[in-house]
């Protein structure tokens, strides 16, 4: 008599912030090298609705995929080798306390990840905080949303990305969409986009490229990079002078106008021309959807946010929602669009430098003391702020900076910026411990790699761009020698004097986030596992005993006093503007079939074939200019180095800027022309515009890069090549 198959299990997507519900159905029988699982629709998961892009439907290939690590590895006379979970563990134990022994404890870092669970970025700011007692940690979300977060907590008291569900979108009259791609980043996200224009909702894109998502807008504004602040100022302006503003609404709901009608009025028109490219009648035209719709929205991404005055961007782009009384009513409102898996959730538990879990400042004594309670130590034992992301990597290896940090879900040598400087960084640290899934860029330079599971071989939430709280469930076991990060927290918090407060079990961790977050701003008291598989999802926040809050600020803003805040902002060019000698806008993005750093999409095969390498997308006006055809390779130089990649020659890019997609490491990288210029007040460096020249490769560059090419094409480096086998007969892992 034969069994029944396993029944399928309801789960998320590894990858963006949409978190699209998906099934994952046994396949039988198991076959050697396959998965084991096959991803099917899962039409009733109402975000998504069973729709799925490429590297949703692609991502159980990963789980098979030949490029896993599957054993631990340490560095012995220069080389990667593996070992037993043991000794790895022991060995990572060892070089991380030496250290603290050696320069103080915040002499040892630790660096997260915007797509690690909640229950993972919790117990990491937990172990930084109290095994380590290390000040220094932060994630790569503060490469991504942190401009947002700081902007929306000043103006609202509270940073939840959409305080609304996606579905309102599509029932709002008018959506300005700025600096976001989503026909590339989140394809099954553009249904919101068409259904509001199907029922007669106007569509208004700001972004320096005509994209697939630009292309159906009812306006496409296509600002010079780095100038939106200017553009919503100038709109601003319109809104004011054009007899529009609601000032009831501003009466009742909002504070600090007065300020903001007065730099709005600086940013007339013609001289708003001037600055961003975009003509004046389109500026007004864009004023003129907007107010006409009876609700509105503005939503934001990456590229106003990305720049070294992203929060003071942000804020003007709000600053448009509160004069027009589109905040805080039914189908209105300002939302950020995160981009990582948990942009939202990994912000909010505490492995930002500056916050405890909750959503609470670290500096905050009330903050302290409940978390200290909840963590069984005293308050004053719990380390203050630490250095923010980019201010943590560029001073590795340094006096007074980290000598050993422990890296878990992000690959900086492709996604940081100013890339060769941060590498460089890197290989000078005592030592480098690094937890991920395949042997990435970075844990290539470490002295100690612990093998990760992935998204279907474990339990844990997630924070999807909504605040919608999400849990993913595993399907399918690691493979032999593979251990979950919790785990791996939970043997070096051991090793370190840290027996208890450690668990390895997902629903353990998530139990005492419950009780840490309790009366903070992200309040998760009132969420468990089983009401998260109930309802697909609760939004927080969620005190104990209460339903969740799809919607926020209906009623008052999460201020002192119920009031949103106007802020008080200017333009200001970007930290770098074309010269003489690099004369260029440069601005980089994502692509449809790779995600971030590359690390889990470029070693999918049918991703790779996709995309298979990074490329220089440039105007053919331009391109006529500097003599250059499609496919030539190019140099692209900026003032911290160079990159080569292929022309490809578009006409819906401004001639007087170049874009490149960041996804690739070697002589095509992205990062390692930009400018890590920091947002005063948030941190962000300035990922989307720096000066550059492009030019003809030399002869000699083609070499390189053609070598570069083939070993993406035939997997990268692979494992072997680099790592010795060196199993010690005998030790159990
Ligand atoms: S849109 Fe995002 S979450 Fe959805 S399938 Fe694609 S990558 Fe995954």
């Amino acid at each position: 008599m034969t069994s029944a198959p396993p029944p399928p299990v309801d789960t998320h997507c590894p990858y963006c912030s949409l978190q699209c519900g998906m099934r994952l159905r046994p396949v039988e029988p198991a076959r050697a090298g396959a998965p084991g699982v096959e991803i099917v629709e899962r039409p009733d998961f109402p975000v998504n609705r069973g729709a799925l892009c490429g590297k949703g439907h692609s991502a159980a290939e990963l789980l098979s995929s030949r490029h896993r690590l599957t054993a631990p590895l340490v560095r012995e006379g220069g080389t990667l080798r593996e070992t037993t979970w043991p000794r790895a563990l022991d060995r990572a134990a060892s070089v991380l306390e030496k250290t603290a022994t050696r320069y103080g404890r915040d002499a040892v870092g630790v660096f997260g990840g915007g797509g690690l669970t909640n229950e993972k970025a919790y117990l990491l700011g937990k172990f930084a905080r109290v095994a380590l007692r290390t000040a220094n940690i932060d994630y790569n979300g503060r490469f991504c949303m942190s401009s947002a977060a700081a902007a929306h907590r000043a103006a609202f008291g509270l940073d939840r990305g959409l305080p609304f569900p996606m579905e309102d979108v599509a029932r709002t009259g008018c959506v300005i969409l700025v600096g976001s791609n989503l026909a590339d980043t989140m394809p099954p996200a553009l249904r919101y986009l068409r259904e509001q224009q199907a029922a007669g909702g106007r569509l208004i894109v700001v972004d320096p490229r005509r994209t697939r998502t630009a292309e159906p807008a009812d306006l496409h504004l296509q600002p010079v990079p780095g100038t939106d602040l200017a553009l919503a100022l100038g709109l601003l302006h319109l809104v004011i002078a054009d007899g529009h503003v609601d000032e009831d609404f501003i009466a009742t709901r909002t504070t600090g106008f007065e300020r903001a009608r007065a730099s709005a009025m600086a940013h007339w028109p013609e001289r708003v021309e001037r600055i961003t490219g975009v003509p004046v009648a389109q500026q007004r035209k864009a004023v003129e959807l907007f107010t006409e719709a009876g609700t509105g929205m503005v939503l934001t991404a990456r590229g106003p946010e990305q720049q070294s005055k992203g929060v003071d961007t942000v804020g003007a782009w709000i600053n448009l929602c509160l004069a027009t009384g589109r905040a805080g009513r039914p189908l209105s409102g300002y939302g950020c669009l995160t981009g990582q898996g948990n942009g939202q959730g990994g912000r909010e538990h505490g492995q930002k430098a500056d916050q405890l879990p909750g959503y609470r400042s670290i500096t905050d004594p009330a903050a302290r003391a409940h978390v200290g309670e909840v963590w069984g130590i005293d308050p004053d034992d719990l380390p203050g702020p630490g250095r923010s992301a980019y201010e943590l990597l560029d001073t590795l290896g340094t006096d007074g900076g980290v000598r050993s940090l422990l890296l878990m879900g992000s690959n900086p040598v492709v996604s940081a910026p100013n890339a060769e400087h941060i590498t460089e960084r890197l290989r000078s640290l005592d030592s480098l411990v690094v937890c991920d899934v395949v042997l990435s860029e970075t844990a290539r330079l470490a002295d100690v790699v612990l093998p990760s599971a992935q998204w279907a071989e474990e339990d844990g939430t997630m924070t999807n761009l909504e605040g919608r709280v999400i849990l993913r469930h595993a399907a399918v076991a690691p493979p032999e020698g593979v251990r979950t990060d919790l785990y791996t927290l939970h043997e070096l918090a051991a090793r370190l004097g840290c027996e208890k407060g450690f668990p390895a079990d997902a629903e353990e961790v998530f139990e005492e986030l419950r009780q840490a977050s309790a009366g903070g701003d992200a309040d998760y008291s009132g969420i468990t596992y089983d009401r998260v598989r109930k309802q697909d999802g609760v939004f927080w926040p969620c005190p104990d005993g209460e339903e969740g809050t799809p919607r926020l600020f209906l009623d008052r803003f999460a201020t002192p006093d119920g009031r949103a805040r106007f802020a008080d902002v200017s333009h200001r060019p970007a930290a770098e503007v074309p010269d003489a000698d690099f004369p260029l806008h440069l601005t980089t993005g994502r692509v449809l079939a790779q995600y971030q750093s590359g690390a889990q999409t470029r070693r999918t095969p049918e991703l790779n074939r996709a995309a298979p390498g990074p490329f220089v997308e440039l105007h053919p006006r331009l391109a006529r200019r500097i003599g250059v055809g499609e496919g030539d390779l190019l140099a692209v130089t900026s003032r911290r180095g160079r990159a080569l990649a292929p022309a490809r020659l578009s006409g819906a890019i401004r001639p007087d800027t170049v874009f490149m997609p960041f996804h690739w490491a070697g002589p095509g990288r992205a990062n390692t022309l930009t400018n890590p210029a920091l947002d005063p007040v948030s941190r962000m460096p300035e990922f989307k515009v720096c000066a550059v020249r492009v030019e003809k490769a030399p002869a000699e560059a083609t070499e390189t890069a053609e070598a570069a090419e083939t070993a993406e094409a035939t997997g990268m480096v692979e494992v072997a090549e680099t790592v010795e086998t060196a199993k010690t007969a005998g030790e159990s892992s």
